[in-house]
């Protein structure tokens, strides 16, 4: 059994969909499929939900029709019995005229959750047009989580419980990436782009021979084609170079795809759904051949730096104290580095988050902060590379370890 993932992209018009048949088609007898929401779909969602509990009643109305819309011009260019997809719109419709309730993050999952679904109701329907023996599968009744909202936490023991008893080995089996639901049956997500993990979450359950994950990109290439006129592809990666490229920022794979398929050792292949011939990427447990530099760029980062007010060392009581503070405000530590009475971070700007941890870290330390900045990491770095990346730029903290360069820089123009 093999698990396949179609992101947004690939599924963004009734082309992409037909290309998606055509795909399982020919190399995916015995699939589970796991599909994002079409195209831009969930940004479209979260902009209803921000309508929604502000109850700007117009800007609702219009959001609908613009997702109802996208929609059913998809499905008027393919065949099918899309009946499930009117009946998902009408429960839409149906709970944007409930009253809002406060629990703001409970109401985005009901509502975003839902563009999985109408994408696998249209796939489903066009697959079973083409003749294809295909299974629907509601996601949410085998991926089981916590009620962390947005960022569900898997409940392993449930969800494999319930993925090895349902899902058949035969035919082709449509599901949704990213949904689950927690034990009290509310849908809950798995944080954004939280499909590939939802492919590895399914493969871990099913001792699956591999995953695929069908992209726009040829597989993993060495640096984003939009920093960069000349990129390589990678065709072999270990499970310990995917998962340092996804932590520091590589958008290819989501970072929490890897540790379930490295731990029963699964294959995972990134390959091109516009060539589905070309092999691509594969990651697994390779011995690390791999020298080729990878470059990662993180654009709006801010360096936050900390100087205990009586002058004290940054030493286990400042620094368990410190790590608290990041975790109540919620905010994920990109690179840090401290000297005996300073201690520097470098974190994503979410503007509310990082207000938060300031006014908290201001309560014990003097704190500065630099804005407008770039994270640059190099995975097989050496000096040339480095300095590949340098011209027009500031540098203002270097960090490195065997393998692993980071650089912080600001732009000199
Ligand atoms: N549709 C979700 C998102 O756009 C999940 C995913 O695409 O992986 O974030
Ligand atoms: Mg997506």
């Amino acid at each position: 059994m093999k698990v396949f993932k179609f992101g947004g992209a690939s599924v963004k018009d009734a082309v992409g969909v037909r290309n998606l048949a055509e795909i399982v088609r020919t190399q995916g007898q015995n699939t589970v499929v796991i599909v994002s929401a079409m195209g831009k779909t969930t940004n479209a969602l979260e902009g209803l939900v921000q309508a929604y509990v502000h109850q700007q009643i117009e800007s609702i109305q219009s959001q609908l029709d613009g997702i109802r819309t996208y929609h059913t011009d998809i499905m008027s260019e393919l065949t099918g019995d899309f009946s499930h997809v009117h009946q998902t719109f009408a429960h839409l419709e149906n709970y944007l005229k409930q009253p809002v309730t406060d629990f703001h993050d409970e109401i985005y999952d009901q509502i975003v959750s839902l563009g999985e679904i109408l994408s696998t109701q249209i796939i489903a329907a066009h697959l079973t047009e083409t003749r294809l023996s295909v299974h629907w599968l509601d996601a949410r009744q085998l991926v089981r989580t916590d009620t962390t909202f947005r960022e569900g936490r898997v409940d392993w023991e449930v969800t494999n419980r319930r993925i090895k008893e349902t899902v058949t080995t035969n035919g082709i089996t449509v599901t949704q990436g990213f949904i689950g639901q927690s034990f009290d049956n509310r849908t809950t997500t798995l944080g954004r782009e939280g499909s590939d993990y939802t492919a590895a979450i399914f493969a871990y359950c099913l001792n699956a021979e591999s995953v695929t994950i069908w992209k726009d990109v040829p597989g993993v290439l060495n640096a984003d084609p939009k920093w960069f006129d000349k990129t390589v592809l990678l065709d072999r990666l270990t499970y310990q170079d995917a998962i340092e490229l996804a932590y520091y920022g590589a958008t290819v794979i989501h970072p929490k795809t890897i540790k379930p398929l490295q731990n029963k050792g699964i294959p995972l292949y990134v390959r091109s759904f516009l060539q589905p011939n070309a092999p691509g990427t594969v990651i697994g447990n390779y011995e690390r051949h791999l020298s080729i530099p990878s470059f990662i760029f993180k654009v709006n980062q801010v360096l936050i730096s900390l100087h205990p007010t009586d002058f004290s060392f940054i030493a286990e009581d400042n620094l368990s104290r410190i790590f608290g503070r990041f975790a109540q405000a919620g905010v994920k530590i990109n690179l840090m580095q401290n000297t005996a009475i300073s201690f520097s971070v470098v974190v994503d700007n979410i503007p509310d988050r990082v207000a938060t941890l300031l006014a908290l870290l201001k309560q014990d330390f003097r704190v500065s902060y630099n804005d407008g900045l770039e994270l640059i990491t190099i995975r097989y770095y050496d000096q040339g590379t480095i300095e590949r990346v340098l011209p027009n730029k500031k540098l203002l903290l270097e960090q490195k370890s065997r393998y692993t360069a980071q650089l912080v820089v600001k732009d000199l123009d």
